[in-house]
Protein backbone atom coordinates (compact mmCIF):
# COMPACT_ATOMS: atom_id res chain seq x y z
CA UNK A 1 0.00 0.00 0.00
CA UNK A 2 1.03 3.76 -0.30
CA UNK A 3 0.80 4.16 3.26
CA UNK A 4 4.06 6.36 3.32
CA UNK A 5 3.77 10.17 3.74
CA UNK A 6 -0.30 10.11 3.88
CA UNK A 7 -2.49 11.37 6.25
CA UNK A 8 -3.57 9.64 9.23
CA UNK A 9 -6.29 9.78 11.54
CA UNK A 10 -6.38 11.67 15.06
CA UNK A 11 -8.94 9.90 15.59
CA UNK A 12 -6.88 7.38 17.74
CA UNK A 13 -6.50 6.82 21.72
CA UNK A 14 -3.28 5.32 22.31
CA UNK A 15 -3.22 2.66 25.49
CA UNK A 16 -0.25 0.49 24.81
CA UNK A 17 2.13 0.26 27.99
CA UNK A 18 -0.87 0.78 30.43
CA UNK A 19 -0.04 -2.37 32.26
CA UNK A 20 -2.94 -4.90 30.60
CA UNK A 21 -6.79 -5.18 31.49
CA UNK A 22 -6.88 -0.99 31.63
CA UNK A 23 -8.46 -1.04 34.28
CA UNK A 24 -10.52 -4.19 33.92
CA UNK A 25 -8.75 -6.42 36.71
CA UNK A 26 -9.48 -9.83 37.52
CA UNK A 27 -12.87 -9.73 38.54
CA UNK A 28 -13.62 -7.16 35.06
CA UNK A 29 -11.80 -9.99 32.93
CA UNK A 30 -14.33 -12.81 33.85
CA UNK A 31 -17.18 -10.01 33.85
CA UNK A 32 -15.62 -9.45 30.61
CA UNK A 33 -15.61 -12.76 29.22
CA UNK A 34 -19.27 -13.33 29.61
CA UNK A 35 -20.15 -10.12 28.50
CA UNK A 36 -18.03 -11.33 25.12
CA UNK A 37 -19.54 -14.64 25.13
CA UNK A 38 -23.22 -13.03 24.56
CA UNK A 39 -21.82 -11.50 21.69
CA UNK A 40 -21.73 -7.76 22.14
CA UNK A 41 -18.74 -7.17 20.43
CA UNK A 42 -17.80 -7.87 16.93
CA UNK A 43 -14.45 -9.13 15.82
CA UNK A 44 -12.14 -11.45 14.15
CA UNK A 45 -12.82 -14.05 16.86
CA UNK A 46 -10.00 -16.15 16.97
CA UNK A 47 -11.23 -17.53 20.10
CA UNK A 48 -11.65 -21.29 18.19
CA UNK A 49 -7.74 -21.11 17.44
CA UNK A 50 -6.96 -19.83 20.53
CA UNK A 51 -8.36 -23.15 22.01
CA UNK A 52 -6.48 -25.14 19.74
CA UNK A 53 -3.32 -23.38 19.57
CA UNK A 54 -2.52 -22.07 23.03
CA UNK A 55 0.88 -20.14 21.95
CA UNK A 56 -1.44 -18.26 19.58
CA UNK A 57 -1.62 -15.19 22.51
CA UNK A 58 2.01 -15.61 23.03
CA UNK A 59 3.19 -13.63 20.07
CA UNK A 60 3.13 -10.14 21.88
CA UNK A 61 5.30 -11.28 25.00
CA UNK A 62 7.60 -13.25 21.99
CA UNK A 63 7.62 -10.00 20.32
CA UNK A 64 8.58 -7.96 24.06
CA UNK A 65 11.94 -10.19 23.86
CA UNK A 66 13.06 -7.83 20.96
CA UNK A 67 12.49 -4.29 22.35
CA UNK A 68 14.38 -2.26 19.10
CA UNK A 69 12.39 -4.96 16.29
CA UNK A 70 8.61 -4.34 18.48
CA UNK A 71 9.12 -0.65 18.42
CA UNK A 72 10.11 0.12 14.56
CA UNK A 73 7.61 -2.79 13.24
CA UNK A 74 5.07 -1.16 15.60
CA UNK A 75 5.92 2.40 14.99
CA UNK A 76 5.16 1.33 10.87
CA UNK A 77 2.00 -0.56 11.66
CA UNK A 78 0.56 2.60 14.00
CA UNK A 79 0.99 4.49 10.93
CA UNK A 80 -0.27 2.28 8.79
CA UNK A 81 -3.57 1.63 11.05
CA UNK A 82 -3.99 5.54 11.35
CA UNK A 83 -4.19 5.99 7.60
CA UNK A 84 -6.09 3.05 6.69
CA UNK A 85 -8.41 4.85 9.79
CA UNK A 86 -7.92 8.17 7.66
CA UNK A 87 -9.16 6.76 4.79
CA UNK A 88 -12.13 5.11 5.86
CA UNK A 89 -12.86 8.32 7.49
CA UNK A 90 -12.75 10.10 4.04
CA UNK A 91 -15.12 7.24 1.91
CA UNK A 92 -17.38 7.07 4.47
CA UNK A 93 -17.50 10.58 5.30
CA UNK A 94 -18.27 11.53 1.38
CA UNK A 95 -20.45 8.62 0.71
CA UNK A 96 -22.70 9.66 3.75
CA UNK A 97 -22.46 13.08 2.62
CA UNK A 98 -23.83 11.91 -0.79
CA UNK A 99 -26.77 10.33 0.36
CA UNK A 100 -27.20 13.32 2.94
CA UNK A 101 -26.12 11.96 5.78
CA UNK A 102 -23.91 12.61 8.20
CA UNK A 103 -20.70 10.15 9.26
CA UNK A 104 -19.89 10.17 13.10
CA UNK A 105 -16.09 8.52 13.09
CA UNK A 106 -15.13 5.77 15.42
CA UNK A 107 -12.47 5.59 17.68
CA UNK A 108 -9.94 3.85 17.07
CA UNK A 109 -8.15 2.38 20.64
CA UNK A 110 -4.64 0.83 20.70
CA UNK A 111 -3.84 -1.84 23.39
CA UNK A 112 -1.38 -4.39 24.32
CA UNK A 113 -3.11 -8.00 25.68
CA UNK A 114 -6.44 -6.66 27.09
CA UNK A 115 -7.94 -3.85 27.90
CA UNK A 116 -11.23 -2.22 29.47
CA UNK A 117 -14.10 -1.36 26.79
CA UNK A 118 -17.68 -0.41 27.50
CA UNK A 119 -18.67 -4.29 25.88
CA UNK A 120 -16.44 -6.02 28.79
CA UNK A 121 -12.68 -6.76 28.68
CA UNK A 122 -11.18 -6.68 25.65
CA UNK A 123 -8.73 -10.07 25.05
CA UNK A 124 -6.45 -9.35 21.83
CA UNK A 125 -6.27 -13.16 21.73
CA UNK A 126 -9.70 -12.97 20.12
CA UNK A 127 -8.49 -10.54 17.31
CA UNK A 128 -9.01 -7.22 16.59
CA UNK A 129 -12.73 -5.94 17.74
CA UNK A 130 -15.36 -3.39 17.81
CA UNK A 131 -17.75 -2.67 20.25
CA UNK A 132 -20.67 -0.85 19.58
CA UNK A 133 -21.27 0.81 22.92
CA UNK A 134 -18.92 2.96 22.72
CA UNK A 135 -18.77 2.81 19.14
CA UNK A 136 -14.73 2.18 19.21
CA UNK A 137 -12.32 -0.22 17.46
CA UNK A 138 -10.09 -1.91 19.30
CA UNK A 139 -6.81 -3.70 18.16
CA UNK A 140 -3.69 -4.92 19.61
CA UNK A 141 -0.92 -4.38 16.54
CA UNK A 142 0.28 -8.04 17.24
CA UNK A 143 -2.29 -9.03 15.42
CA UNK A 144 -0.31 -8.49 12.11
CA UNK A 145 1.78 -11.37 13.60
CA UNK A 146 -0.73 -13.36 14.05
CA UNK A 147 -2.48 -12.99 10.74
CA UNK A 148 1.45 -13.55 9.12
CA UNK A 149 2.60 -16.30 11.50
CA UNK A 150 -1.00 -18.40 12.31
CA UNK A 151 -3.42 -17.32 9.06
CA UNK A 152 -1.15 -17.55 6.35
CA UNK A 153 -2.33 -13.59 5.79
CA UNK A 154 0.49 -11.17 5.53
CA UNK A 155 1.19 -7.78 4.36
CA UNK A 156 -0.54 -4.46 5.30
CA UNK A 157 -2.98 -4.47 2.37
CA UNK A 158 -4.44 -8.10 4.53
CA UNK A 159 -4.33 -5.03 7.76
CA UNK A 160 -6.00 -2.66 6.40
CA UNK A 161 -9.01 -5.38 5.04
CA UNK A 162 -9.44 -6.29 8.98
CA UNK A 163 -9.52 -2.83 10.05
CA UNK A 164 -11.76 -1.78 7.52
CA UNK A 165 -14.09 -4.68 8.42
CA UNK A 166 -14.24 -2.99 11.52
CA UNK A 167 -14.86 -0.17 10.62
CA UNK A 168 -17.80 -1.72 8.83
CA UNK A 169 -19.30 -2.83 11.98
CA UNK A 170 -18.95 0.81 13.23
CA UNK A 171 -21.33 1.45 9.67
CA UNK A 172 -23.45 -0.55 11.13
CA UNK A 173 -24.18 0.50 14.62
CA UNK A 174 -24.70 4.24 13.02
CA UNK A 175 -27.33 2.51 10.34
CA UNK A 176 -28.52 1.04 13.64
CA UNK A 177 -28.09 -2.68 11.79
CA UNK A 178 -26.33 -3.94 14.53
CA UNK A 179 -28.62 -2.85 17.29
CA UNK A 180 -32.03 -4.39 14.83
CA UNK A 181 -29.70 -7.71 14.74
CA UNK A 182 -28.91 -8.03 17.98
CA UNK A 183 -32.64 -7.52 19.05
CA UNK A 184 -33.68 -10.20 16.81
CA UNK A 185 -31.09 -12.58 18.05
CA UNK A 186 -32.42 -12.69 21.53
CA UNK A 187 -35.72 -13.81 20.40
CA UNK A 188 -34.35 -16.96 18.32
CA UNK A 189 -32.62 -20.25 19.10
CA UNK A 190 -28.71 -20.60 19.29
CA UNK A 191 -28.37 -21.72 15.14
CA UNK A 192 -30.63 -18.56 14.02
CA UNK A 193 -28.80 -16.31 16.22
CA UNK A 194 -25.34 -17.52 14.55
CA UNK A 195 -26.96 -17.18 10.90
CA UNK A 196 -28.23 -13.74 11.58
CA UNK A 197 -24.28 -13.36 13.00
CA UNK A 198 -22.84 -14.29 9.96
CA UNK A 199 -25.03 -11.74 7.77
CA UNK A 200 -24.07 -9.41 9.96
CA UNK A 201 -19.75 -10.27 9.57
CA UNK A 202 -20.64 -10.77 5.84
CA UNK A 203 -22.40 -7.35 5.72
CA UNK A 204 -18.66 -5.99 7.18
CA UNK A 205 -17.04 -7.24 4.37
CA UNK A 206 -18.92 -6.17 2.08
CA UNK A 207 -18.63 -2.67 3.55
CA UNK A 208 -14.79 -3.33 3.79
CA UNK A 209 -15.01 -3.94 -0.23
CA UNK A 210 -17.06 -0.85 -0.76
CA UNK A 211 -14.17 1.20 1.24
CA UNK A 212 -11.71 -0.79 -0.86
CA UNK A 213 -13.65 0.51 -4.22
CA UNK A 214 -12.68 4.03 -3.00
CA UNK A 215 -9.25 3.76 -1.53
CA UNK A 216 -8.51 2.40 -4.70
CA UNK A 217 -9.71 5.59 -6.60
CA UNK A 218 -8.00 7.57 -4.40
CA UNK A 219 -4.80 5.96 -5.47
CA UNK A 220 -3.45 3.63 -2.00
CA UNK A 221 -3.53 0.63 -3.10
CA UNK A 222 -0.21 -1.22 -5.36
CA UNK A 223 0.08 -3.80 -7.53
CA UNK A 224 -0.73 -7.23 -5.34
CA UNK A 225 -2.68 -5.82 -2.18
CA UNK A 226 -6.07 -6.27 -3.72
CA UNK A 227 -5.12 -9.77 -3.63
CA UNK A 228 -3.60 -9.91 -0.17
CA UNK A 229 -7.60 -8.28 1.00
CA UNK A 230 -8.90 -11.07 -0.46
CA UNK A 231 -6.65 -13.79 0.71
CA UNK A 232 -6.96 -12.42 4.24
CA UNK A 233 -10.72 -12.56 3.60
CA UNK A 234 -10.52 -16.40 3.08
CA UNK A 235 -8.17 -16.95 5.97
CA UNK A 236 -10.58 -16.04 8.92
CA UNK A 237 -13.50 -17.97 7.34
CA UNK A 238 -15.16 -19.85 9.56
CA UNK A 239 -14.61 -22.67 7.94
CA UNK A 240 -10.91 -22.46 7.18
CA UNK A 241 -10.24 -21.33 11.51
CA UNK A 242 -12.04 -24.53 12.35
CA UNK A 243 -10.61 -26.83 10.47
CA UNK A 244 -7.14 -25.47 11.90
CA UNK A 245 -7.93 -25.85 15.55
CA UNK A 246 -10.18 -28.86 15.86
CA UNK A 247 -9.68 -30.66 12.44
CA UNK A 248 -13.03 -30.46 11.50
CA UNK A 249 -16.05 -27.76 11.02
CA UNK A 250 -19.34 -27.79 12.16
CA UNK A 251 -21.20 -25.39 9.95
CA UNK A 252 -24.18 -24.31 12.10
CA UNK A 253 -21.87 -22.72 14.61
CA UNK A 254 -20.27 -20.41 12.03
CA UNK A 255 -20.62 -16.90 13.11
CA UNK A 256 -18.77 -15.21 10.32
CA UNK A 257 -19.28 -17.16 6.89
CA UNK A 258 -17.11 -18.89 5.40
CA UNK A 259 -13.81 -18.50 3.46
CA UNK A 260 -15.51 -18.36 0.04
CA UNK A 261 -18.25 -16.35 1.59
CA UNK A 262 -16.41 -13.34 2.71
CA UNK A 263 -14.00 -13.16 0.09
CA UNK A 264 -17.47 -12.90 -2.37
CA UNK A 265 -19.08 -10.23 -0.20
CA UNK A 266 -16.00 -8.52 0.19
CA UNK A 267 -15.57 -8.52 -3.79
CA UNK A 268 -19.03 -7.66 -4.02
CA UNK A 269 -18.64 -4.26 -2.30
CA UNK A 270 -15.56 -3.71 -4.44
CA UNK A 271 -16.91 -4.31 -7.55
CA UNK A 272 -19.95 -2.08 -7.32
CA UNK A 273 -19.08 0.25 -4.13
CA UNK A 274 -22.50 0.25 -3.81
CA UNK A 275 -23.89 0.20 -0.37
CA UNK A 276 -27.14 -1.40 -1.96
CA UNK A 277 -25.24 -4.56 -2.82
CA UNK A 278 -24.39 -4.65 0.66
CA UNK A 279 -27.95 -5.92 1.83
CA UNK A 280 -26.79 -9.44 3.16
CA UNK A 281 -30.20 -9.60 5.00
CA UNK A 282 -32.25 -10.07 1.72
ZN1 LIG B 1 -16.71 -8.72 12.34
Amino acid sequence: MRWQGREGSDNVEDRRGAGGGGGGGRGGGLLGIIVLLVGAYYGVDLSGIVGGVPQIGGSAPVAREQPAQRSAQEQELTQISKVVLRETEKVWSDYFHRHGAHYRMPKMVLYDDRTHTACGTGNASAGPFYCPADQKLYIDLSFYNTMKHELGAEGDAAFAYVLAHEVGHHVQTVLGTIEKVHRAQQRVGKREANALSVRLELQADCYAGLWAHYAQKDGLFEAGDIEEAYNAAEAVGDDRLQQRAQGYTVPHTYTHGTSAQRKQWFQRGLHTGDIEQCDTFK
